[in-house]
């Protein structure tokens, strides 16, 4: 079976759990929850079977073994998480506003998760994985994206395959060097998982029909976009697949789009034909939205059958 492989940002994140316009007024606030996109996405891999494991770094402390823990529970290889005595696990505050929309505080930028290395355990972890996929942000950071080209050029060397979700926050496309690299790994991909209107990062396209023929045409074998509340679509050379999202009320957006990547690719790993595969996927981004906390809603393969169970028989 494919071993998936990701790298990059392992923190915790600290929740407000009321609305407010200052974390003053969205009281009390709960956590420390394990997160990271990265993180999220591979517990997603872990939790459905998978063989998995992520590179990263964390400090040696109690957020470090927030995650530790959880990634070993739900079945991620940890051997490529390196510990920094010394260094601080990242966190990231998040609250409500009062209209719904997020507002985070991180503390990442000096965090241990920015310095990843070339580690010896790195190195074979890296050897015994097939698949390969990548986040945005894990190019943001020098080292992290020189530590994502290696393995992303070792993976595809031997055969294997590459997915990556740009995953990126506005602020920051503006990094030095960011924009030549994403370009080069697009170059590499062989499923690319864009939310909404992220297609349009790569493509001069006015449209997103447009941009979907322009991206499969440079050689991406399948598109995958995620739609939030309005589902999701995929398209390959053999047309397009689209399924509608399943009515959930939603608890917490983050880490939906992690968790239905992590779905995703683990059936399509598996050979599952596209329409199954984002069934799956949708399911896990359904669930991942009624939990409060970023990977307190990744799923197991019961708990999406049940999902997509309920939806057919609602
Ligand atoms: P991202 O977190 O990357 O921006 P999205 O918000 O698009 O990703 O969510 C990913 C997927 O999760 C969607 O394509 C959909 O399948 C599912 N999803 C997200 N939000 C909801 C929701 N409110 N209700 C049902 N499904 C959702």
């Amino acid at each position: 079976m494919s071993k998936v492989l990701t790298v990059g940002e392992v923190l915790v994140e600290i929740v407000a759990t009321t609305r407010g316009d200052g974390f003053r007024e969205a009281q009390p606030l709960i956590g420390p929850f394990p997160s990271g996109a990265p993180a999220i996405f591979i517990d997603q891999v872990g939790k459905l079977g998978t063989p998995c494991a992520i590179l990263s770094r964390v400090g040696d402390d109690d957020f470090g073994r927030v995650n530790l823990d959880r990634l070993v529970a739900d079945g991620v290889d940890v051997s490529g998480i390196e510990i920094a005595p010394g260094e601080s696990t990242g966190s990231a505050f998040v609250r409500y506003r009062e209209d719904g929309s997020r507002a985070f505080v991180y503390n990442i930028t000096h965090a241990a998760c920015g310095r990843i290395n070339t580690t010896p355990g790195g190195d074979a972890l890296i050897e015994t994985c097939d698949h390969m996929h990548l986040m945005g942000t894990a190019l943001s950071a020098p080292g992290l994206a020189r530590r994502a080209g290696e393995a992303i050029e070792r993976i595809k060397a031997r055969g294997g395959t590459l997915s990556f979700d740009p995953n990126l926050r506005p602020e920051m496309l503006g990094a030095p060097g960011l924009r030549e690299a994403l370009e080069r790994v697009l170059g590499q991909t062989d499923l690319f998982l864009p939310s909404g209107e992220e297609i349009f990062l790569f493509t001069k396209a006015q449209d997103e029909a447009g941009a979907v023929a322009e991206l499969l045409a440079r050689g991406i074998g399948e598109i995958v976009i995620k739609r939030g509340s309005g589902g999701a679509s995929h398209f390959s050379a053999e047309g397009r697949t689209d399924v509608d999202s399943i009515p959930v009320e939603e608890i917490d957006p983050t880490g939906a789009g992690d968790s239905f990547g992590g779905a995703f690719v683990s059936f399509w790993l598996a050979g599952a034909p596209p329409a199954t595969a984002l069934a799956y996927a949708n399911a896990a981004g359904a669930r991942a939205v009624t939990r409060l906390g970023p990977m307190e809603g990744t799923s197991n393969r019961a708990e999406l059958d049940a999902m997509l169970a309920s939806h057919v028989e609602g």
